[in-house]
């Protein structure tokens, strides 16, 4: 596989109107509110247009969307027709994505660039109702957005067709063969017509998708923004020792640290299994911290409820898995806290990616175990070239002893103010001494005058008996009680003989 590798600098002067894109899409992006190309899309842009192959490492938040999707429409416009019938909008461009919430905001991007043009488009992905992505693919559209599985659906439903497809777009390719859709995505490749364009997404170029690109692209162009496996200067990472049962104790301290000295509570906590996540979400509001879980087994609605409260800053730590989180669009990302260490190092750049974004900077904590996590970490120290600092949690106090230790001092603190006061007859009473060092002798009753004295009996108080009275009215109170059988009171009565 022979790559051309473009330079890594946007030139200052670029702009929409020098890539030659039709008025109707400057228009959408002014609606926008863009103004300028973001260095991926000013490198991707005039290189689709040129109906090359790509093979782009860009992660989600550097406006890649745009860097494909608006020369896609450029290039499909002088197809765009009014037409009513489904025959004159076969799908010619199809976007691969292995998330549904992907999917949705990919579809919701190239709707908004397409919307003063004749080109349909729709999104299709499991998990929801198939009729009416039925009823839409049915009806015709020039562009899909689809995740692999529920393409496959329709494509067995024969609602779809994909023989006249002139792009695709593979999305966030790494994740979609983390995902085990190498499968799915050959089977759909194979329906596609040989000549096409072709363009990976990664976050990443592992091997894997190394191979993937070898197989499905031709001469492709690489474009690069950031350096693939690298960690953004912007991110200040750090990671946390703490015991092994002390991990959602760490995560609470962190976030509360964080609202006390008067940074942003909002923060993304990612969770290796999906029972870990909701585990964790369940403590955090248990500890007073607004927050949702976020993993494959939720339902659509149910995530995109999550996502919308914390976009809205109803919810402040969305605890997310990796599949769950991937391709979230969540703008301004100031702290993420991984509470497990990612199996894969690559899963690490693929986080912390989500903070420090376009210049800002941003938190990267991680909570290490030692013992469990050592080998991960190293992993991840060694893609990224560095290593991460460790940091201390200060005032961690994860058992609550320490919080149980000084409240009992206060208390003792307070006691023995009141004793020294004195008992109201100018006499001192000695502070009472706790003694844990397990001698006898740290308090003897002869200090005491109240134990020097002889005992007195008090008739004076009319509910005080002596005690040999107490005891000789108890026994005559014994003897009144109806005999009763003993087996009765051990739960059974004797048989009659
Ligand atoms: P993406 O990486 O494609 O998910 O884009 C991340 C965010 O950047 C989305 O909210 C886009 O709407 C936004 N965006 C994309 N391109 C631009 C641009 N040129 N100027 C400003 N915002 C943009």
């Amino acid at each position: 596989m022979t790559t051309t590798t473009l330079p890594d600098q946007t030139p200052a002067e670029q702009t929409f109107e020098s890539f030659g894109l039709d008025p109707r899409i400057l228009r959408a992006l002014s609606d926008q509110g863009y103004t300028k190309p973001t260095p991926i899309q000013a490198q991707a842009i005039p290189v689709v247009l040129l109906g090359k192959d790509v093979m782009g490492a860009a992660q989600t938040g550097t406006g890649k969307t745009a860097g494909f999707a608006l020369p896609i429409i450029q290039r499909l416009l002088p197809l765009a027709n009014g037409s009513a019938s489904p025959a004159r909008h076969p799908v010619r461009a199809l976007m691969l994505t292995p998330t549904r919430e992907l999917a949705d905001q990919v579809y919701d991007n190239v709707a908004r660039y397409a919307q003063h043009t004749d080109l349909r488009s729709t999104v299709v992905f499991g998990g929801v109702d198939m009729n009416p992505q039925t009823d839409a693919l049915r009806r015709g559209v020039e562009i899909l957005v689809a995740t692999p599985g529920r393409l496959l659906d329709h494509v067995q439903q024969k609602s779809v067709n994909l023989s006249q497809v002139q792009m695709l777009v593979l999305d966030e390719a790494d994740r979609m063969l983390d995902m085990g859709f190498l499968p799915d995505l050959q089977r759909i490749i194979n329906l596609l017509p040989a000549q096409r364009q072709t363009l990976l997404f990664s976050a990443t170029f592992s091997p894997e998708i190394k191979r993937l690109a070898a197989s499905y692209l031709k001469q492709p162009v690489t474009i690069e923004v950031a350096r693939s496996n690298s960690t953004n200067e912007n991110v200040r990472q750090m990671v946390y020792q703490v015991e092994d049962g002390h991990k959602q104790a760490a995560v609470v301290h962190l976030l509360k640290q964080r609202a006390e000295q008067g940074l942003s509570r909002q923060c993304i906590v990612f969770v290796n299994s999906k029972i870990g996540c909701s585990r964790l979400a369940r403590h955090l509001e248990r500890e007073g911290i607004n927050a949702a879980a976020i993993h494959g087994d939720k339902t659509q609605t149910e995530r995109m409820q999550t996502l919308d409260g914390f976009k809205s800053g109803t919810i402040d730590a969305l605890v997310a898995t990796d599949v769950a989180a991937r391709g979230l669009d969540i703008p301004d990302m100031p702290c993420v806290i991984n509470f497990d260490v990612p199996y894969s190092a690559e899963d690490y750049v693929h986080r912390i990616g989500r903070t420090g974004r376009a210049g800002a900077s941003g938190d990267a904590l991680s909570i290490f175990v030692p013992g469990n996590d050592e080998r991960l970490l190293g992993d991840i120290e060694k893609l990224i070239k560095r290593s991460i600092p460790r940091g201390k949690l200060e005032g961690f106090d994860p058992t609550g002893e320490r919080a149980r230790q000084e409240e009992s001092d206060r208390r003792r603190q307070r006691t023995d103010v009141r004793r020294t006061r004195g008992n109201g007859d100018g006499e001192e009473r000695p502070p009472r001494r706790h003694d844990h060092s397990g001698s006898r002798t740290a308090f003897r009753p002869s200090d005491d005058p109240f134990f020097s004295r002889p005992y007195e009996p008090s008739n004076n108080n009319a509910n005080t008996q002596p005690a040999d009275e107490m005891v000789a009215a108890a026994l005559s109170r014994g003897r009144q009680q109806p005999k009763r059988p003993v087996a009765a009171l051990l739960g059974g009565v004797p048989r009659k003989s």
